[in-house]
This record gives structure tokens, C-alpha cells and sequence, in this order.
């Protein structure tokens, strides 16, 4: 047996649940101040190191959206793309879908073209350079009103062939699905997919409505779905797919320790289960560590890793003949 990293490094892996504003690793965030002659509250990188070692979820967002601060121009999105993709280039990422959140940047005074312009062109060169597939996903941001998410998508309807589906993230508590379901539907009356954040903090309830009322084709996280037996029945017999980020669950006390992740149980009793690195700057770790995590912790065995790469490009947007050929290539790992 070859050694583990190796294996799932070798794996060719799709990642459905990646926020590109949380792929900012601290030298790039430095680099970027300086280069738009921003000050930032650190001095150096250890100090923006340390303030990476938040406590709570309220600290994590207040380093979230100091970083994002420095993102200025079309040449900083592509930046932070390319560092991303390049990180998926050496973990066997053969195909991603990512997302992005306008508002966070729109709000803020950049235009919006800026954002999705770097953003594609840095995923156009993946295509050409790395052999790296991609679609980007447009997500809203749940604690601002559903009004600003309809102008969100107005804004982003002349560049519809830049992204193929829209999300919903940050707090979820306080924010139910019902919140944003004429957004959804009108996005999806545009032919968007469609994909939402629930049961992460929030309940299995919110899973239920994610679905029924948002209409969607995936769920990001859905580990709070476990409590509810009934929604575990829908969810194997629906095949909905779970982006389940296991170091963001630990880190953000999903589950107090990786050992207590319920992902395994999910995959053996059939659930369409994925791993993916959420925010992989700020949790510790990017596709192939999550893997190595559930490896370590809950002693999943190769076949079990397998599954989850092969899940991955199944609940991709990939047409289906090229999902069936990264499969058989999965198979012969
Ligand atoms: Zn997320």
C-alpha cells in the first residue's frame, strides 16, 4: 500500500464548496495591501498569521471581510483565483466548482464586472494551463435582505455565461431558506442552478425548506441532517448531494472533535456525501487535508475515499460522459 497523501493526492477529486474570498492565504493578503497601498491592522505576516487563530465565528468573519478589503482590482481577483487553482493542481483537483460573493465586494464600491472578470479569466487559464475544469457559483449574502439579492442577480444577468449557478451563504441562523425563495425561483426561471448553505449551524427544518422551497440541486454542509431520520430517508432516497467541509466543521465547533463528524455514518448508509475545504485559508487545510483528516480520524479506508472522489464528480455539473470517464480513472487509482 502506497503511502495515504500520495493516494488521495492521486485521486482525481472534484470540489463543489469553496468560497474564493476564503482562499486568501496571509502572503497574498500582504502582498495585495501593499501593492494598493492599503494599511492593514498587522504589521507583518505572523501577525496576520495569528489573527487567523480565531476563536469563534464572530472573529473568523471580522478577518473574512478585513481580507477581503484588499481585493481591488480585476488583476487582485485573478490572483487569488490562480492561487487557488493552483493549490488544486498539486491535491488532484481535476474539476471545481467554486463560488463568490458579489455583494461582499459590490458593497464596498468595487463593480461588479471587476469581481467576475478576474475571477473567469483566472479559470480560463486553468482550463488551458493546469487542465483544470471549472463553473462558478454566484452566492447571496443571507443576512442582507432578499432585495439586495434580486439587484445582485440583475447586476450579473449580462454576464450569465460567466457562472452556472447561484448560492446562499454567511449566517445562517436568523436567515431561513423562505427568506430568499422568489430570488431562487427567479434565478432558476433564468436557468441557473442552484445551491444553498443549510444545516451547518442552523436545523434539519432548514434543510427541509432549503429543498422544498429553494428547489435545490445540492446542499452545502447538511451534517445537521443527521438528527433527523425522516430527512436522512428523503436525502438517500433523493440522492441530494452534501458539501460537507470536515476542518471547517471542527474549527467553527460543528462537532467538537473530527472524530465526533457524523460524515462517515452518512456515506455507509448511502447518503450522497462530499468533502470539500470551505474557506481552506482560514480552516486549516485544503481539499486533500480534509481527505487526510477523515483518514486520520475516522480510520476511512481507501475504498471509503474512493467513494467520496468518486461522489464528488457525481454531484458535479459536469455533463455525463465526462463524469463516467473521471470515474473510471477514480476507479483505477
Ligand atoms: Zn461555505
Amino acid at each position: 500500500m502506497k503511502n495515504m497523501t500520495d493516494f488521495i493526492t492521486q485521486l482525481p477529486k472534484a470540489e463543489l464548496h469553496l468560497h474564493l474570498e476564503g482562499s486568501l492565504e496571509p502572503e497574498l493578503m500582504l502582498k495585495l495591501a501593499q501593492r494598493n497601498k492599503l494599511s492593514l491592522p498587522y504589521d507583518d505576516i505572523a501577525a496576520i498569521k495569528a489573527a487567523y487563530e480565531f476563536g469563534n465565528l464572530q472573529d473568523f468573519l471580522d478577518i473574512y471581510y478585513q481580507g477581503a478589503n484588499v481585493l481591488q482590482t480585476e488583476q487582485d481577483f485573478f490572483d487569488l483565483t490562480w492561487g487557488y487553482l493552483l493549490r488544486c493542481k498539486e491535491q488532484g483537483v481535476v474539476h471545481t466548482e467554486p463560488c463568490f460573493d458579489p455583494q461582499t465586494h459590490t458593497d464596498r464600491g468595487i463593480p461588479f464586472q471587476v469581481v467576475i472578470n478576474g475571477i473567469s479569466s483566472a479559470l480560463k487559464q486553468a482550463q488551458t494551463q493546469l487542465g483544470i475544469s471549472s463553473y462558478l457559483i454566484l452566492s447571496f449574502l443571507r443576512h442582507l435582505p432578499e432585495e439586495a439579492a434580486f439587484e445582485t442577480l440583475e447586476m450579473a444577468l449580462p454576464y450569465r455565461d460567466q457562472f452556472i449557478a447561484v448560492g446562499l451563504d454567511s449566517s445562517e441562523m436568523g436567515h431561513p431558506p423562505e427568506k430568499f425563495q422568489r430570488v431562487f425561483a427567479k434565478a432558476r426561471a433564468e436557468g441557473f442552478k442552484a445551491v444553498a448553505h443549510a444545516g451547518e449551524e442552523g436545523p434539519p427544518e432548514y434543510v427541509w425548506s432549503t429543498l422544498d422551497l429553494l428547489n435545490v440541486d445540492r446542499i452545502d454542509h447538511g451534517v445537521r441532517a443527521y438528527e433527523d431520520a425522516e430527512l436522512m430517508q428523503r436525502l438517500i432516497d433523493e440522492q441530494v448531494p452534501l458539501t460537507v467541509c470536515p476542518l471547517s466543521n471542527t474549527r467553527l465547533k460543528v462537532f467538537t472533535d473530527m472524530a465526533d463528524h457524523t460524515i462517515l455514518k452518512m456515506l455507509e448508509q448511502g447518503v450522497m456525501v462530499t468533502v470539500n475545504s470551505d474557506d481552506p485559508a482560514y480552516f486549516g487545510g485544503y481539499v486533500a487535508e480534509n481527505y487526510q483528516a477523515l483518514y486520520e480520524s475516522l480510520e476511512m479506508t481507501p475504498a471509503q475515499l474512493q467513494q467520496l472522489a468518486i461522489n464528488s464528480i457525481k454531484a458535479s455539473f459536469l455533463p455525463q460522459d465526462t463524469k463516467n470517464s473521471i470515474i473510471l480513472q477514480i476507479e483505477s487509482v
